[in-house]
């Protein structure tokens, strides 16, 4: 572990005695409330739920819970964002002095960490991916004393692949700064979250989404899990009511569901698995790299027009040979068995 980890000398100063908005629903939750402003009577039009004159729970507790069953991990140790994207705002926010400190991205990578540092005018430093996609161990150690949080992405966005849990570990052992994995795809993936490593090592923080596995990409819910400590900061930082009530409902009701969401993810690998097979048949696929999330990292023999003679016939994929190490590749989410078929057999046609 990290011996020297000390959050507390990583977050802001100004964020360290902060004192939080204090909401009306911070202490009670029911009775007749009249403590809010809060219209008495329901809204108008067909809602599908009650209650929305209310503001939301600020603690997300019910939701908590449940992530938390599922998860297996301790209420305490989740924090709930709008999307992942406002839990790398909040992290970066908590610990980045702007105009002063500095992050690290492995590229190519997600672009919302730059977008978010750029954002709040934190310096960014690259270590990149090796050509084969791994990281490149010592470099990342060696810049990680520059810098106060190391953004992974594993499995990766958008080269597809997982990096190697020792690797992670090694990381995670030898440094003082934040180190946020992102698990976006974790549930597509074959190897294991990195959840159980939560009690071992202080400086870890863990993303997860409902965008990708849990098709709630709509609903805008994001979850961060780390140290009790970092997850109390981020609970003060945040906006008092960031998951809204509709959010909040929908995604309590899809942790009811938790077997179909599974068999989804089967039938998603599934058809990634076909996918892959019948574009590697085809003459204008250079190569397919290995994939252990829900796309697909193809190199064309001519990625830009192909791109463009796609989006033509209305198949819209994403683009990303201009990314370093991803030279002729396209981006290409596993669609439905149809999607799938329609896209192999435009592609032939072209
Ligand atoms: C899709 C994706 C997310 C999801 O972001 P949300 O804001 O939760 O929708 C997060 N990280 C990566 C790498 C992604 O590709």
């Amino acid at each position: 572990m990290a011996d020297s980890f000390n959050l507390l000398s990583l977050v802001r100063p100004n964020l360290r005695d902060l004192k939080p908005y204090r909401s009306a629903r911070d202490d009670f939750k029911e009775g007749m409330l009249l403590d809010a402003n809060e219209n008495p009577y329901e809204p108008f039009g067909e809602n599908e739920t009650t209650g929305l004159n209310r503001y939301p729970d600020p603690h997300f507790t019910a939701l908590r819970d449940a992530i938390s069953s599922y998860r297996n991990v301790k209420p305490e140790h989740i924090f709930l964002g709008n999307g992942s994207d406002e839990a790398i705002d909040l992290l970066i926010r908590l610990v980045c002095e702007p105009g002063k400190d500095a992050l690290m991205i492995t590229p190519p990578t997600y672009g919302m960490y730059k977008v978010s540092a750029d954002i709040h005018n934190v310096t960014i430093v690259k270590s990149t991916l090796k050509p084969d996609f791994s990281l490149d161990k010592s470099d990342i150690l060696e810049k990680s004393k520059d810098v106060k949080i190391i953004f992974l992405c594993s499995p990766n966005n958008p080269t597809s692949n997982s990096f190697d849990s020792e690797e992670l570990n090694e990381i995670l052992n030898n440094v003082n700064c934040l180190v946020v994995v992102d698990e976006a795809y974790i549930d597509f993936s074959s190897k294991a979250s990195l959840t159980p490593l939560l009690d071992s090592y202080p400086n870890l923080v863990i993303l997860q989404t409902l965008s990708k596995a849990f098709g709630l990409a709509g609903i805008r819910l994001g979850m961060a899990f780390g140290s009790e400590e970092i997850i109390q900061y981020l609970m003060k930082i945040k906006p008092p009511y960031n998951i809204n009530a509709l959010t909040q409902q929908i995604a309590l009701n899809a942790f009811k569901s938790v077997d179909k969401v599974a068999e989804r993810i089967s039938s998603i690998l599934e058809s990634r698995k076909k996918l892959e097979s019948e574009l590697a048949e085809l003459p204008s696929v250079l190569k397919i790299h290995p994939s252990d999330a829900n796309f697909l990292l193809v190199q064309f023999k001519d990625a830009d027009g192909t791109y463009q003679k796609l989006a033509e016939k209305g198949i819209i994929v994403r683009n990303r040979s201009n990314q370093l190490h991803c030279e002729g590749c396209l981006r290409i989410t596993v669609g439905t068995e149809e999607e799938n078929s329609q896209l192999i057999s435009t592609l032939k046609s072209l």
